[in-house]
C-alpha cells in the first residue's frame, strides 16, 4: 500500500502514549497507559506482554481507532492516526479480544460485507482463498452461530484479512481455542508473515509469544517494562519451578534451604529455582539430606503471570 514516509523502518510508532479511561459514578478514573513508546519493526512478529488489566488491549483499540489516547503519537505504516485515520485503519487488519460478530450470516457472507466495506473491489476479492487458508472453506455456507468457539476466531482472523492489510493485529487469539487449531493458526500467522505482513500479537502466555515473536514488549500497570528482542527477554526471565511428588505424604514444607519449598493443596512441593545458577541435582541432594523421598518430578516453565507475581511481590516487601 502507499506509504506517506517509505523510509520508515516501523509499521508502527507509538511515542508516549497515555489513556486515561474517564470515571463514572461506580467506578474512578482510570490511567490504563502511563505514557508507553512501542516501536513495531516492519515485517517482523511483535509480542505485547502482560497481565490481565496491563493495558494491552487499550493500546490496540487505539490503534486501530476504537479508543481515543488522551496523549502521545502514534502512526500506522507511516500514516498519523490523528492526521490519517482512515489510511492508518486501512493499513490495519485487528482481530479484537472480544467475540462479537454478526450470526445472521454465513461465513462467506460476512467476508464479502467485510470487503465492501473496505471498498475491495469484487474481482479483488480472495474470499474463499481466505476461508480455505483457516481451514473454514466447508463452513461457507453454514450460519455463524453453528460455529465453534474456534472457528469464530478464526473466522475473525479472516475477516481482518479481507483487504489485504500489511499489518495483522491479534488480541489475545488463542484465548479459548483448542491446540490443534490453535497450531493452525499459528502456521497460516506464519504463512502470512513470511508474505510480508507484520504481526503483533497480544498474550499472556509466555510461551506462545517465546516460541513466535522476535521481539517482546512486556506491558505492566500502563507502563513498558521491558522490551527486548525475545532470546534477551527469556534469558533474562531465568525462572522454572521444580515440581516434585513426595514418595510418603509430607504435612509440611522441608527446609531446603537456600531453595524455598511450596506445599501444594495436592500434596506436591513447588519449588522454584534459577536454571542458570542452580541444577535440578542440587535440589534433589537438598531434598535427600531432609528426608524427603521422591515419587515423580517434573519442571515447569513460568509463564509471565508467575513472574509478575514475583516482581510485585518483590517491589512490595
Ligand atoms: P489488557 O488488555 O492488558 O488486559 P485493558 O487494556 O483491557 O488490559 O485494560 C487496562 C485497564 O483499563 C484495566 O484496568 C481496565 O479495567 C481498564 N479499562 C479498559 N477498558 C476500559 C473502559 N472502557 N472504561 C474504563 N476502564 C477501562
Ligand atoms: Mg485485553
Amino acid at each position: 500500500m502507499a506509504d506517506p514516509n517509505p523510509s520508515t523502518q516501523y509499521a508502527i510508532a507509538a511515542r508516549g502514549v497515555r489513556k486515561t479511561y474517564a470515571g463514572t459514578k461506580k467506578s474512578p478514573a482510570k490511567e490504563a497507559l502511563k505514557g508507553i513508546d512501542i516501536l513495531v519493526r516492519r515485517g517482523s512478529i511483535f509480542g505485547l506482554l502482560g497481565p490481565n488489566g496491563a493495558g494491552k488491549s487499550t493500546f490496540i483499540n487505539i490503534l486501530a481507532g476504537l479508543v481515543r489516547k488522551s496523549s502521545g503519537e502514534v502512526t500506522v505504516w507511516g500514516f498519523d492516526i490523528d492526521k490519517n485515520p482512515r489510511q492508518a485503519r486501512a493499513a490495519l487488519g485487528v482481530v479484537p479480544q472480544e467475540i462479537n460478530m454478526d450470526v445472521f450470516f454465513t461465513p462467506k457472507e460476512g467476508l464479502e460485507i467485510q470487503a465492501g466495506l473496505y471498498g475491495v473491489p469484487k474481482e479483488k476479492r480472495r474470499t474463499m482463498e481466505i476461508l480455505d487458508a483457516m481451514g473454514l472453506s466447508d463452513k461457507a455456507n453454514s450460519y455463524v452461530r453453528q460455529l465453534s468457539g474456534g472457528m469464530k476466531r478464526r473466522l475473525l482472523v479472516a475477516k481482518a484479512m479481507v483487504h489485504s492489510p500489511p499489518i495483522l493485529i491479534l488480541d489475545e487469539p488463542t484465548a479459548g481455542v483448542d491446540i490443534e487449531l490453535r497450531k493452525q493458526l499459528w502456521d497460516y500467522v506464519l504463512e502470512l508473515n513470511e508474505s510480508g505482513v507484520t504481526i503483533v500479537l497480544t498474550t499472556h502466555y509466555l510461551e506462545e509469544a517465546q516460541e513466535l515473536c522476535e521481539e517482546i514488549a512486556i506491558v505492566h500497570n500502563g507502563d513498558v517494562v521491558a522490551c527486548e528482542p525475545t532470546e534477551k527477554l527469556v534469558a533474562s526471565l531465568d525462572r522454572k519451578t521444580l515440581m516434585v511428588t513426595p514418595l510418603e505424604e509430607i504435612t509440611a514444607s522441608p527446609d531446603l534451604s537456600p531453595f524455598s519449598a511450596e506445599l501444594k493443596p495436592d500434596g506436591r512441593l513447588a519449588i522454584p529455582y534459577q536454571p542458570s545458577k542452580a541444577q535440578v541435582a542440587e535440589i534433589l541432594e537438598r531434598l535427600s539430606a531432609a528426608g524427603v523421598g521422591v515419587r515423580d518430578l517434573s519442571t515447569v516453565e513460568s509463564d509471565l503471570e508467575d513472574v509478575f507475581l514475583e516482581l510485585t511481590y518483590r517491589a512490595a516487601s
